[in-house]
């Protein structure tokens, strides 16, 4: 393993699971890779769970969920646990971040900056778990007592994608474990660094065994997984492509399932924004992690008539982007993450170009990098909304200007999508952003910024997901309404 080359503490038994609150042997013999998408090189080589791994998992879990004290004990002695992991992952941050940079490529100066959000949605799901409305008094017509209670929903499935592999992870770990559900936590095959850093705080922290189980692996041991009948719930971070397979196998046998899905966000610039204004949100969000997050605001709506200031301030801004090793911390971008993305994103640069739309910066593969999954910030004017590159989710940093004539204009482009998670209004009236906001069909809207809070609902519309992770709301998708009545 050349994980220690990057200045990333390596897990403490990469070459096991952590299953029913011990680290034990695989039972598979499969192996997986972590490649640096810098170097090429693959820095960790680690086993991937086989279905009689899983099997081993999810009789933990379960045993942990039916017969464990985890769902009977009171939501603040369930609190105290919560608070131990926080407290555990916060003195772990240096390394959490370095192992996001360094399997995903994200900029440290980012990853730094972002890793306080899974202490934080630890401490705030055991602030929570003390003041949710497990049990609800109430009366009814007769006058006879009614109590509504709120119950774990069991075993879950936690499924996350490899972009931001443990915040994802810590909206449903968290959640899920205030509620009282006990997790089989399968992190992508290509990210699970943090995965084993949390489960080593949850070991640390003394969580009764089989609370929380890991098992690393590829689709089709996920498959499996969701397949799995002891599987109450699914709990699903990834591609559209993947929910809806999952949506459907969940269908079958009626398992609850939350999705967070892709996402092809808009930012509307109205005819009163200043843009010098907008620019610093936009350089941010509109490719962060080299545009490989579900919440990038991927498309810029401008008013016809101020199309060419806009281009002129934004294109001179990326422009400036500094692409290059992400370990630096003057880095901005750092690498696509893995080979198949960089020839997905030159594939739609491709389509960009044969469609009729114009780079108007990038385009191509930096100068200087011999090695590594670099590719320029890119942004296309003069696109058409119906072009396929408005239309599906990039996932890397290409960004398309599109113009509009007037208000109803904007907000019906904006809509025209298959996505609807999230998007952005700048204006200087911000009363005037409220009323558009609340017009687009997606899950979260910020009026002259952009901000994701995980204290927030957050999720999709349409075909960015079924859910929501983060809030109270984040909450709701791990429990169970009873209504017990009292004759
Ligand atoms: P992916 O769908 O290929 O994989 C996501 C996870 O699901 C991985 O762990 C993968 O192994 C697993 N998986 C895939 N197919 C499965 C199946 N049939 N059964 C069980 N598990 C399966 O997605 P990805 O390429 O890892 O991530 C990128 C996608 O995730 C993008 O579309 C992005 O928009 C989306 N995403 C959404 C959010 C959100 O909050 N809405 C956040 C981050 C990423």
């Amino acid at each position: 393993m050349n994980v220690m080359a990057r200045k990333v503490e390596a897990p403490k038994a990469p070459e096991k699971f952590f299953i029913g609150g011990e680290w034990v042997q695989p039972i598979s013999n499969k192996m997986l890779e972590v490649v640096s998408p810098v170097t090429e090189e693959v820095v960790l080589s680690y086993p991937e769970a086989s279905q009689a791994d899983m099997d081993r998992a999810i009789a933990a879990a379960r045993q942990a969920f039916d017969n464990g004290p985890w769902p009977r004990m009171s939501p603040a002695e369930r609190a105290g646990y919560l608070r131990k992991v926080a407290e555990l992952l916060a003195e772990r941050l240096d390394d959490i971040a370095n192992a996001w940079t360094l399997q995903v490529g994200a900029p440290i100066m980012l990853t730094k900056k972002l890793v306080g959000q899974n202490p934080t949605l630890f401490n705030y799901y055991a602030d929570l778990a003390e003041s949710y409305p497990f049990v609800d008094e109430r009366k009814r017509d007769d006058g006879g007592k009614v109590k509504v209670v709120k119950e774990p929903v069991g075993v879950c499935a936690a499924i996350t994608p490899w972009n931001a592999p443990l915040v994802l992870l810590s909206y449903k770990v968290a959640a899920g474990l205030a509620a009282g559900c006990t997790i089989v936590a399968k992190p992508s095959p290509e990210t699970p660094l943090e995965a084993y850093m949390l489960a080593e705080c949850i070991e640390k922290a003394g969580l009764p065994k089989g609370v929380f189980n890991l098992v690393p692996a590829g689709r089709e041991s996920g498959d499996y997984l969701v397949r799995h009948p002891e599987i109450d719930k699914v709990a699903f971070t990834g591609s559209t492509a993947a929910g809806k397979h999952i949506a459907a196998v969940c269908a079958e046998r009626l398992a609850r399932v939350s999705l967070e899905l892709g996402g092809k966000s808009a930012a509307i610039l109205l005819d009163d924004a200043d843009f010098s204004k907008a620019l610093p949100s936009l350089m941010i969000y509109s490719m962060p992690i080299t545009g490989q997050v579900c919440f990038s605001l991927t498309r810029i709506l401008v008013p016809e008539a101020r199309k060419q200031e806009f281009v002129d301030m934004f294109v001179g801004a990326v422009s400036h982007i500094k692409v290059g090793d992400p370990f630096d911390p003057e880095t901005h971008m750092g690498p696509l993450t893995m080979a198949r993305q960089l020839s997905r994103v030159q594939g739609y640069i491709e389509a960009g170009r044969g469609e009729g739309a114009k780079i108007a910066c990038g385009g191509g593969r930096p100068a200087g990098f011999d090695k590594g999954y670099f590719i320029e910030p890119t942004v296309f004017t003069d696109v058409e909304p119906d072009m396929k590159i408005a239309q599906e989710e990039i996932f890397g940093p290409v960004v398309s200007v599109i113009t509009y004539k007037d208000e109803e204009d904007a907000i019906r482009k904006a809509n025209n999508s298959t996505y609807g998670l999230s998007g952005a209004v700048f204006t200087s009236n911000p009363e005037r952003g409220y009323e558009i906001a609340r017009r687009m069909r997606t899950g979260s809207v910020t009026v002259n910024g952009m901000i994701v809070d995980p204290k927030h609902p957050f999720g999709g519309f349409k075909q960015s997901g079924m859910g929501r992770e983060g809030g109270p709301e984040g909450l709701d998708n791990y429990v169970e309404t009873k209504t017990i009545h009292f004759a």
